[in-house]
């Protein structure tokens, strides 16, 4: 496929071009053009000029269009549902998934696009008003990552479309082409040209032309900590507006008292969606000890019965997306190992038919997993977990917090003050008590501490997008 820039697809100014590979088998499922410093200047030029006439439409026109896309997205959704499975090799029921659920967050946004007010102070004198407007940030530059390519590219576009805001997207050079698809779905439904172009490339490549260039006000950045906090550097270049959704390294708690068949099942299911590469998964779990091999046990045969899916197959988990991230599996597995702790499940590559050419690591969990180990430091981001006893709730919230991330966190106790005060003490942008659901569209979602800054999602995502402007009116007041 091309590039996506002012309501066309085009192969760009430059002549280099790269692979996008199925991760099941390695196969090259097709070519996008590496963008070049003039792609980025045209596709923000573009989205400039959609931008002077976007932010002056009624919302109630926006809001009309942007229906529109949300239903288009539906009817399209196994289309780019089948370009998502073959780019990210996840079985593709859960792609299908995800392109209709991120149809429902277009439609949240542009509900939450009617009730946006802004204020009119009461505190002027006579002859004076001072009225507080709120204005579309600009044009927004939206870089995603591999795992929730449509996903969390929504997170940013639908806010920023319904703010009055025009996007363009610098897709994960792994998975660009479902990105591409839904520009072209969008625009077929309606949205003018401009107001959503797909630039592709790798963010090395690409990143700084974006980021540095004057007209853009705004990044809107999902990805690893180490980019979010080179991109926050160079923004600063030009005082753009940051939201940063970054790495994470997710704790549960598991009191005493917990019940542990639903414990062990939520924690199966949020750590291993999607081969563990989910940024709010349970990465490391800290279990009280009365109940920790009990715990072990329940959890050691829920996972049990996951299956990988071999290419062309079926099965719960996919591959991992390219060689880079399989690595952390192997790389924490070997630390894990090398440092005392037991392989309960997994730890090793999948070989065999179907396996060979693409990046499978086995589910896998790492019971008396200790602090120093890579398992419980640092984000995984593929299907592992590490598990480690503790004697009090309190010793566990500690060994939770001692993070530099602050993404989610996950309690489990059947005494509400004591779940209450665990969600409470826990140092992360959601807490989720006796069960993990999947992070609500009305809601804020985002980071504390390293894992990022601002929020995404429901009327927080679109405030995101928006400036107060102060205006102080002076009239002769004739009566
Ligand atoms: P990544 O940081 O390698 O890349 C993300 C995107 O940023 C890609 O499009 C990449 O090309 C681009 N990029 C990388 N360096 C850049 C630079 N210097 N300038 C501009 N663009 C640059 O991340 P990834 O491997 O694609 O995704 C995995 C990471 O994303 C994990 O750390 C995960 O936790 C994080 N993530 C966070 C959330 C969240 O909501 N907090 C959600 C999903 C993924």
């Amino acid at each position: 496929m091309d590039m996506f820039i002012d309501g066309q697809f085009t192969k760009g100014r430059g002549e280099a071009r790269f692979d996008v590979r199925n991760p099941t088998d390695g196969s090259i499922v097709d070519q996008v053009p590496q963008a070049i410093e003039m792609d980025a200047d045209d596709a923000i030029r573009s989205a400039k000029a959609a931008f002077d006439t976007w932010r002056l439409r009624s919302m109630v026109e926006r809001v009309a269009i942007q229906k529109k896309c949300a239903q288009a997205m539906r009817d399209a959704a196994p289309e780019i549902g089948a370009v998502l499975h073959t780019e990210l090799g996840r079985p593709l029921d859960a792609c299908l998934g995800e392109i209709t659920r991120s149809a429902d967050l277009l439609d949240i946004y542009a509900e939450e696009g009617l009730r946006l007010e802004a204020s009119f102070s009461l505190g002027a004198a006579r002859g004076e008003k001072t009225v507080v407007t709120r204005d579309p940030v600009g044009v927004v530059i939206a870089i995603t990552p591999f795992n929730y390519p449509v996903t969390l590219l929504l997170f940013k576009l639908g806010a920023a479309l319904i703010a009055g805001c025009t996007v363009v997207a610098k897709p994960s050079e792994d998975t660009p082409l479902s990105t591409l698809k839904l520009a072209e779905v969008f625009f077929k439904a309606g949205l003018p040209k401009g107001c959503f172009n797909v630039l592709t490339g790798t963010g090395i490549g690409i990143g700084a032309a974006l980021i540095n260039h004057p007209i853009p006000r705004k990044i809107a950045f999902t990805g690893g900590t180490a980019a979010g906090k080179s991109i926050a550097a160079a923004a600063a270049g030009t005082l753009k507006r940051i939201t940063l959704e970054l790495g994470g390294h997710s704790a549960a708690i598991v009191c005493d008292d917990a019940d542990l068949d639903r414990a062990t099942s939520a924690i199966a299911r949020h750590g291993f969606a999607n081969t563990g590469q989910f940024c709010y998964r349970v990465n490391r779990v800290y279990v009280m000890r009365s109940v920790y091999d009990e715990f072990l046990t329940q959890l050691l045969e829920k996972v049990g019965k996951y299956t990988l899916a071999p290419a062309g197959g079926k099965g719960d988990l996919g591959p991992l997306v390219n060689e880079k991230i399989y690595q952390n599996s192997a790389t924490q597995v070997s630390d894990a190992r090398e440092k005392g702790a037991r392989i309960l499940i997994g730890g090793a590559r999948q070989t065999g038919d179907g396996f060979e050419n693409g990046f499978y690591f086995q589910p896998t969990l790492i019971a008396d997993a200790t602090p120093e180990m890579l398992i419980m430091q640092d984000e995984t981001f593929g299907p592992v977990i590490g598990i480690t006893p503790v004697e009090t709730a309190q010793e566990a919230l500690f060994l939770a917090n001692d993070s530099r991330y602050g993404l989610a966190g996950f309690v489990f106790t059947q005494n509400l003050a004591l779940g209450l005060s665990l969600c409470e003490g826990f140092e992360a942008g959601s807490v989720w008590l006796n069960d993990i659901q999947r992070s609500s569209h009305y809601v804020p979602f985002g980071g504390m501490k390293e894992s990022g800054m601002g929020r995404e999602k429901g009327r927080y995502g679109v405030e995101a997008y928006l400036e107060y402007k102060t205006m102080y009116l002076s009239y002769e007041a004739p009566l």
